[in-house]
């Protein structure tokens, strides 16, 4: 079986997005957070980290775990109408009550870099031009790094998320794939997975993909992050075991997730050079 490793892709995404950043004026991201979460808390700086790396500037606008919904919609509206703030991102969890859809309708389409606003979804489901999220880019661009062949091959993606797994079942099926897509209340979710030739897990359960959930030879990206016991991070699916089956498989940590933060970085930098 093949490892897919994000590292190198992602190395490129960003010295590539280093280039875009310098040819003109200095994009700005900034991204809104309202909570104590420390998880979230540690993407936010990752991705501050990344930006400052590439020369995008990046302002890390926290509310607070009480910010009320009202203040974080008018926040994102008055950092949507900013001349010189480029990207705009919203960080999830928010605090109980905010609705992250609802609040992301704030965020102007053409600054939505990691594609939250409903719009964005709206224009990528009737192929017009938007920007996905970044993780539904990232699996895209792993597959095309990859040299995955779509065409006219059975796509599974097990996750129905606004965040990854609706859009990327309209990136695939742009590519021409025959998608399915799985959810919780999916009967037998084995006997669907196993008929993919790409199989993509976007649910947040440690290890719920098995050997029986896959076919021979399949290509299986993990979308999943899910914490463990020691302070690490595990995909969905049950890698031991897997990959005694699929022909590749993503890592966890080491594959999606270092593509994610610099495709949200190249989106920032495209939004900087729009017309
Ligand atoms: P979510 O909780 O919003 O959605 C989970 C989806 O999984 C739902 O659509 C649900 O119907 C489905 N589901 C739940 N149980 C299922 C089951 N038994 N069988 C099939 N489907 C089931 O989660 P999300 O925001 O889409 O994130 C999914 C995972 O991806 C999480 O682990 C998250 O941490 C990770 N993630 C990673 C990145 C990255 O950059 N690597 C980015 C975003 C999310």
């Amino acid at each position: 079986m093949k490892t897919l490793p994000g590292k190198e892709l992602a190395a490129a995404v960003r010295a590539q997005t280093q280039a875009e950043a310098a040819a003109g004026p200095q994009p700005r991201l900034a991204v809104v957070v309202a909570t104590a979460d420390e998880a979230s808390l540690w993407y936010v700086r990752s991705i501050a980290k990344a930006a400052a790396g590439v020369g995008i500037a990046c302002d890390l606008v926290d509310l607070g775990p009480g910010a009320a919904p009202d203040r974080i919609g008018e926040t994102l509206a008055r950092l949507s109408a900013d001349p010189n703030v480029h990207g705009v991102m919203m960080q999830t969890p928010l605090p109980a009550g905010a609705s992250a859809q609802e609040l992301a309708g704030a965020i102007d389409p053409r600054k939505d870099v990691d594609g939250a606003n409903p719009l964005s979804l709206g224009r990528l489901a009737a192929g017009l031009p938007a920007f996905p999220p970044a993780t539904a880019a990232a699996v895209m661009a792993l597959l095309d790094h990859y040299e995955v062949e779509l065409e006219g091959r059975r796509a599974v993606v097990a996750g129905r998320s606004t965040v990854v797994g609706k859009p990327l079942a309209h990136l695939l099926l742009d590519r021409n794939a025959t998608v399915t897509v799985c959810h919780s209340r999916t009967r037998d979710l084995a006997s669907v997975t196993s008929t993919a030739e790409v199989l993509v897990a976007a649910v947040g359960r440690a290890g719920l993909i098995g050997a029986a959930h896959v076919a021979p030879g399949a290509v299986v990206i993990d979308v999943g992050t899910n914490p463990t016991e020691d302070g690490g991070l595990t995909g969905d699916i049950a890698s031991g075991e897997v990959a005694a089956v699929a022909g590749a498989l993503t890592p966890v940590p080491g594959g999606v997730g270092p593509v994610t933060t610099a495709l949200l970085l190249r989106h920032t930098a495209r939004a900087a050079n729009l017309p």
